[in-house]
């Protein structure tokens, strides 16, 4: 016997649990499934990210990002505050360590404009208050709204809310492809839903083709890996310090970040993989898959689109601790070897390219059919963006 549902979610990330929880609070009594392929929430992105709550100052005003960022992360504060979830709202440093920054650091200033975001120009003398021991800065730029979050605790508070609420979970269960237009076939059997919502992460783009769509769309899998400050340099960093980002990339470049429990990350890299789950150098990676992988990088890398090569060359060197150790330098000069210890973190961005233009996507993309919808390049900052996010895909389904 089929299980039946109204609604079945697939993927139990942050973006399939805040669908969940919108549908539920615009529905109370609707049967809603989440399916889960692993035992427990948080083993992919957003388990392993850098926990930022971003302010949406990188993202135009037509994006779709720029749309849910800033007022995703104000409901997840809100939403924090009223269930005890650890979170700060520590702020940031934009640091233009070249000349050569000076226009991005206009633009993300017309951006923040735009968007209707707190962000201003800061002096030397401010930015040695905010962070004494940040680098010499052609510019910065002060977001005082930037904040981090526990976000395992985040995925544990709604998953035991959604179950307060009667949503069905099925950890385990791995959905494998549509059978008709309103069964999906699961290594747990068959599941008959009225509209279903893929937000399925670094696999969404292979379940939607399993519907007919994502035709254009393959992955191409960034690896973020991440160092941590010793305890003795710990101090040296007070809240979060990032570069000016290439604006032609979807990646913010090596950042500090001092996470809730106070340690300080600086990462993460945005290192070609060589499979959605290559967490390690070459574990979690599988033969055929790498290979496709291994094909568009090296398309991207032939036809240099997004300027790849260079990415390919800056990321890959930061494998070596002294590369990575200079990136870190570049915005706390006074940092040395020593001063990075190891650690196991590592997360992996599940970046799509689009086929035909060969170029990365840079935006959220939704593809519909009549009875399903189907998320797509939820990259960073789908964390922070995720209860407007869910909001947006509830409306677009125009199902709830
Ligand atoms: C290194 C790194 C740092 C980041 N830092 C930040 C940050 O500071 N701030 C921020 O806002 N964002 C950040 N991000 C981005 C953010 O973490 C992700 O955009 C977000 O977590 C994506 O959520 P998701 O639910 O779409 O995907 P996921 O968290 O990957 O969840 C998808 C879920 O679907 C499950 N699944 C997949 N296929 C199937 C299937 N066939 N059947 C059943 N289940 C399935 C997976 O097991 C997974 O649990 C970062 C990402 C990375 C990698």
């Amino acid at each position: 016997m089929p299980s039946e549902y109204d609604y079945v979610v697939v993927g139990a990330g942050i973006v399939g649990l805040a669908v969940a929880n919108e549908i539920k609070s615009r529905r109370p009594a609707a049967r809603v499934a989440v399916l889960e392929k692993e035992r427990e929430p948080g083993q992919h992105a957003s388990g392993r990210n850098s926990g930022v709550l971003h302010c949406g100052i990188y993202y135009a005003s037509d994006t779709v990002k720029a749309q849910v960022c800033a007022k995703g992360g104000e409901r997840m504060m809100k939403f924090a505050q009223e269930h005890s979830i650890p979170f700060k709202k520590s702020g940031k440093v934009i640091l233009a360590t070249s000349i050569n920054d000076i226009p991005t650091v206009d633009r993300l200033l017309r951006n923040a404009a735009a968007n209707g975001i707190h962000a201003y120009k800061i002096g030397s003398s401010e930015l040695r208050e905010i962070e004494p021991h940040a680098a010499h800065a052609e510019a910065a730029v002060y977001c005082p709204d930037t904040a981090v979050i526990d976000s395992r605790a985040v995925l544990e508070r709604l998953c035991s809310l959604l179950k307060q609420q009667g949503v069905d979970f099925f950890w385990g269960c791995e959905a494998l492809a549509s059978f008709g237009s309103n069964q999906l076939n699961t290594s747990e059997g068959l599941f008959s839903f009225g509209f279903l919502f893929n937000c399925a992460g670094a696999y969404a783009d292979t379940l939607a083709k399993k519907f007919g769509l994502a035709r254009d769309l393959a992955l191409i899998p960034f690896k973020g890996i991440y160092w941590k400050l010793s305890e003795r340099s710990n101090h040296l960093v007070r809240s979060n310090i990032y570069p000016v980002p290439d604006v032609s990339l979807p990646f913010l470049g090596v950042h500090l970040t001092r996470v809730i429990s106070g340690d300080v990350y600086v990462g993460p890299t945005a290192i070609p993989a060589l499979g959605r789950e290559n967490y390690g150098i070459f574990q979690g990676a599988h033969a055929g898959e790498a290979a496709g992988i291994l094909g568009r990088l090296a398309g991207m890398y032939f036809r240099n689109s997004n300027n790849f090569r260079a990415l390919a060359h800056a990321e890959l060197a930061k494998y070596s601790k002294s590369n990575f150790l200079s990136a870190a330098q570049q915005l706390v000069p006074s940092l040395v070897d020593g001063d990075l210890v190891h650690t196991p973190k590592a997360g992996i961005r599940p970046q799509l390219v689009n086929v035909r233009t060969h170029s990365l996507e840079m935006d959220y993309i939704f593809e519909q059919t009549d009875s399903s919808i189907h998320v797509l390049n939820s990259i960073s900052p789908a964390f922070t963006s995720s209860l407007a996010f869910a909001e947006m895909i509830v409306d677009r389904s125009n199902a709830v």
